[in-house]
C-alpha cells in the first residue's frame, strides 16, 4: 500500500495526499510512490511528502522541477529531520510523450512479466522471489489471467514472459498459457518435475510457439547443485532434453556470483555442444534481493524497468517482487496504470540524464 497518513494543513494550503517515505530516498522507492500518488491529483494540487533522508532535501526539489511539479513548501522537524515538502502538481502531459523518443530501452507496455505462483519443488540460495516448496503460493487465476492478458494486448502489448516459482507447479497452469494468446510468450522453468504424469501431457500439449527458458548455472554440476540443490543439474539437463525432443526452443539461463564467472567459458562450450543458439543463452549476475545476501544491488535506477505483476500486486522488475520499495501497484490491474506508473518514472530518469542532473540516488 502507498502509506499515506493524516492530511495535515501547510503554509501553502491544504494537501490532497500524503505520502509518508519513512527512511526511503529518492533511488530506493520513494519517488515511485510519490509518482503513484501525483497520478491520482489534478493539476494545481498539492501532495505532502514526508522523508527521514536528507537527500531527499536535494533530490526531491530536482525531480519536481524535470517533471514539471513545485515543491512549494519544506518545514523540517528539527534540523536533522525529518523533513515535509508540499508539492503542487503542475501539468506534465506533454513531458510524458518525450519517453524513449530516443529508443534505447524496450517501449514500456511492449513486455510483461508474471508471476503464475511463488511455490517451487526447489529452494535456491539465491532465490529473489523467496520460492521454496514451502512458500505460499499465491496463485495467479486463469480468471485473473484472461483479464490482465486481453487489457495488455488492447494496450499493444507483444511479449510474456510467465515465470515462478515453478510455473509447472500451478495446476492450471495450460489456462494461463492460452490466456496469452496471441503474444510472443516464454515460460521459465527449472525443467525438472514436467517429465512425468499430467505435467508431462500438459507439456507436450503446449504450443511450440512457446519458448521454455530454462536456468542451467554450470557446465558440469558443482555449482549449479551448490546454488539450486543436490541432483539438480542432471534433472535440469534431462528436461531441457525432453522439451527440445519435443520441438521447444529452448533458452537457456545462468546465475552466478561474480567470484563464479570464470566458469562461464566452460558453459559456452557445454552449450556450443549441446546446439544451444548463442542468442539463446542468458547470464546474469545475481541480484541481492529475496533469499539472496549478496549479490548486486537492484534500484529504480539500476534497473531498466520490466513492468511485473504477481496476483496481488505490480512491481518494477521481476527480481523484485520481494522489495516493497520496488512495488508500483496493489493490485494487477489496470495494467494501464501499471504502465502509466513506470512511464512517468522513466521520463523523470531521461529529464535528469538529459539535464545532467542526479535524482534518483541511493543514500
Ligand atoms: S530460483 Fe527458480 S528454481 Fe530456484 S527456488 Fe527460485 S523460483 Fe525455484
Amino acid at each position: 500500500m502507498v502509506p499515506v497518513v493524516e492530511k495535515p494543513e501547510t503554509p501553502v494550503g491544504p494537501v490532497a495526499a500524503l505520502v509518508d517515505g519513512g527512511e526511503m530516498d529518492c533511488g530506493s522507492g520513494l519517488l515511485l510512490l510519490i509518482t503513484r500518488a501525483m497520478r491520482r491529483l489534478d493539476a494545481g494540487q498539492l501532495l505532502g511528502v514526508r522523508s527521514a533522508q536528507p537527500s531527499v532535501v536535494t533530490d526531491l526539489p530536482v525531480w519536481a522541477d524535470l517533471v514539471g511539479h513545485d515543491v512549494a513548501a519544506q518545514v523540517g522537524e528539527t534540523a536533522d529531520g525529518p523533513w515535509w515538502f508540499a508539492v503542487r502538481k503542475g501539468d506534465a502531459a506533454g513531458r510524458e510523450a518525450t519517453v524513449f523518443s530516443q529508443g534505447q530501452r524496450t517501449p514500456v507496455g511492449r513486455r510483461l512479466w508474471v508471476y503464475t505462483n511463488f511455490d517451487c519443488n526447489l529452494a535456491c540460495g539465491y532465490c529473489c522471489a523467496e520460492s521454496s516448496p514451502r512458500a505460499a503460493a499465491r496463485h495467479l487465476s486463469p480468471d485473473l489471467a484472461r483479464a490482465v492478458f486481453a487489457e495488455f494486448r488492447a494496450l499493444g502489448g507483444r511479449e510474456v514472459f510467465l515465470t515462478g516459482g515453478e510455473p509447472f507447479m500451478h495446476p492450471q497452469l495450460g489456462e494461463l498459457v492460452d490466456a496469452a494468446h496471441g503474444l510472443d510468450r516464454t515460460l521459465l522453468t527449472n525443467a525438472m518435475i514436467f517429465g512425468r504424469g499430467r505435467r508431462r501431457e500438459l507439456l507436450e500439449s503446449l504450443p511450440r510457439s512457446v519458448t521454455l527458458q530454462v536456468s542451467l548455472d554450470s557446465a558440469t554440476p558443482d555449482l549449479h547443485d551448490r546454488q539450486r540443490g543436490a541432483g539438480s543439474w542432471a534433472r535440469a539437463l534431462e528436461g531441457i532434453g525432453l522439451a527440445r525432443s519435443l520441438g521447444f526452443r529452448v533458452r537457456v539461463a545462468a546465475t552466478m556470483y561474480d567470484e563464479d564467472r570464470a566458469g562461464v567459458e566452460a558453459l559456452h562450450r557445454r552449450l556450443d555442444a549441446d546446439g544451444i543458439d548463442r542468442a539463446d543463452r542468458l547470464i546474469r549476475p545475481v541480484a541481492r534481493e529475496g533469499f539472496a545476501t549478496a549479490g548486486i544491488h537492484v534500484s529504480i535506477d539500476s534497473l531498466e524497468p520490466e513492468p511485473t505483476i504477481t496476483a496481488d500486486g505490480a512491481w518494477w522488475h521481476p527480481v523484485a517482487v520481494t522489495n516493497p520499495h520496488l512495488r508500483i501497484a496493489d493490485a494487477p490491474l489496470p495494467v494501464a496504470e501499471i504502465f502509466g506508473v513506470v512511464r512517468d518514472t522513466v521520463a523523470a530518469q531521461d529529464a535528469a540524464t538529459r539535464s545532467g542532473r542526479e535524482v534518483f540516488r541511493c543514500a
